[in-house]
């Protein structure tokens, strides 16, 4: 039975047999036990299915992961303590020293910087390329050692929305895969895998949990993308492991499982960046309500964009449900249901005047964190961003007047009421 996605953001992954309990059980135990050491041995050799060490996989988490895979429509998926890990994982999966990845500027800040300082160093090379590009200018980014291309469904904080299907074809077209992070449009507004995306990523800290309780990151694999037809690009999953007795991932998983039963045997083995199975608990409550509370969110940035764009104080809004909006095309054909709750703003009175601003609000909470049922809002110059001077600060797409605002789930009303509130105190 195939239900639509609503069903599956509540019943996807578990189904209780009889006198089984409702919820999903946490099973909040490091080890499990065998009859014989033989079976043991067969899990570490990849010959039999089963759990041994909650550092590779959790019953719990599996569970959780399934439920997303569903979301998404993918073959195959893995949890993670966080949404770094799960960025981390999902490229040094299939690129390792000497090997070189295409990514779009308009990322995460986090990302930005694991993959231009940290992975850099681990001897993997990034080009950084416009959200915004074309065919040809994506063509002219590959080199012979290119082994992925990355993007995010819209970007935070820059909210540039991503071309998926002009990014997969590039991709495609040069034998590699295209990674893409939905965190911010999640699987109710955006399915990357529909236009070409063959991984996808998300941080689960954000809309996915929703209520900012619990860190976390998802890989999820669309079992697409032919590995065997690029033997030569992607060795580890094509060619024998030697630390599981020469299993080949192709051979023995099939397209839809090698990748995340890759990252899993070797990665997580070896980086242990596992998500704590009560983490996984609260995150599935949170995807239980992810397909009621994403409309809203969405209803209620519009409605905040659209009040903020007609101030007289505010300088300039971005977001792309706005008509006026560079994405607002793009935004119809992947997000027709809606984009996000996130929206960037500047008012006329400049840096000065978004702290008093900010300072004025009473139900808007300033935070670092993005994407959750409370509205909050975060001055990039003065938190995240803190050590670039104005200048720089340009340079990074990101004005010194620039406001991060995310919608919640309150009453719409409130949320504006706070805001006229807060300007009519503000220069
Ligand atoms: C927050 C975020 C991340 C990092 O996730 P953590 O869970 O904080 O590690 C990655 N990508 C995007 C788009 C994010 O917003």
């Amino acid at each position: 039975m195939s239900y639509k996605i609503n069903t599956n953001c509540i019943h996807a992954g578990y189904t209780p047999k009889n006198g089984e309990p409702r919820m999903i059980p946490i099973i909040q135990s490091t080890t499990f036990k065998y009859d014989s050491s033989e079976e043991m041995g067969k899990l570490f050799d990849l010959e039999s299915e089963g759990y041994f060490y909650s550092r590779l996989q959790n019953p719990t988490n599996d569970m959780v992961a399934a439920k997303i895979c569903a979301l998404e429509g993918g073959t195959a998926a893995m949890l993670l303590s966080s949404g770094q890990a799960a960025v981390f994982f999902s490229v040094f999966n299939i690129a390792g020293c000497g090997d070189h990845v295409i990514a779009s500027s308009a990322i995460y800040g986090g990302t930005f910087n694991l993959f231009a300082v940290t992975m850099k160093r681990m001897g993997i090379d990034f080009t950084f390329v416009s959200p915004d590009s074309t065919e040809e200018e994506l063509d002219a980014a590959f080199r012979p050692n290119t082994k992925a291309v990355y993007g995010e469904t819209i970007a935070n904080p820059a909210l540039d929305v991503l071309d998926i299907e002009l990014f997969a074809k590039a991709a495609h077209k040069h034998g590699v895969p295209l990674i893409v992070d939905n965190t911010f449009a999640t699987p109710i507004n955006c399915r990357p895998f529909e236009w070409g995306a063959d991984i996808v990523v998300h941080s689960t800290t954000k809309y996915m949990d929703g209520h900012a309780a619990v860190l976390g990151g998802v890989i999820v694999d669309s079992g697409n993308f032919d590995w065997d037809a690029h033997s030569d690009k992607f060795p580890g999953l094509t060619t024998p492991d030697e630390s599981y007795h020469g299993v080949i991932y192709t051979k023995k998983f099939g397209p839809g499982k090698a990748y995340i039963t890759k990252a899993t045997a070797q990665l997580m083995r070896d980086f242990g960046s596992m998500q704590s199975p009560i983490n996984a608990y609260m995150l599935n409550l949170g995807l239980e309500s992810l397909h009621v509370r994403m409309p809203r969110h969405c209803a209620n940035a519009q409605a905040v964009a659209e009040y903020l764009s007609k101030h007289e104080k505010v300088a300039w809004v971005k977001y792309c449900g706005l008509p006026g909006n560079k994405y607002y095309e793009l935004a119809k054909k992947y997000l027709p249901n809606g984009s996000c709750g996130v929206i960037s703003f500047g008012l006329k009175g400049g840096r000065k005047a978004a702290e008093k601003f900010m300072r004025e609000l009473r139900l808007a909470s300033i935070a670092t964190h993005v994407a959750d049922a409370k509205t909050c809002i975060l001055h990039p110059a003065n938190a995240t961003h803190r050590q670039m001077n104005d200048e720089q600060l340009v340079a990074a797409g990101i004005s010194a007047d620039l406001v991060r605002l995310s919608v919640g789930i309150e009453d719409v009303n409130d949320i504006i009421a706070d805001i006229e509130h807060a300007l009519s105190l503000t220069e």
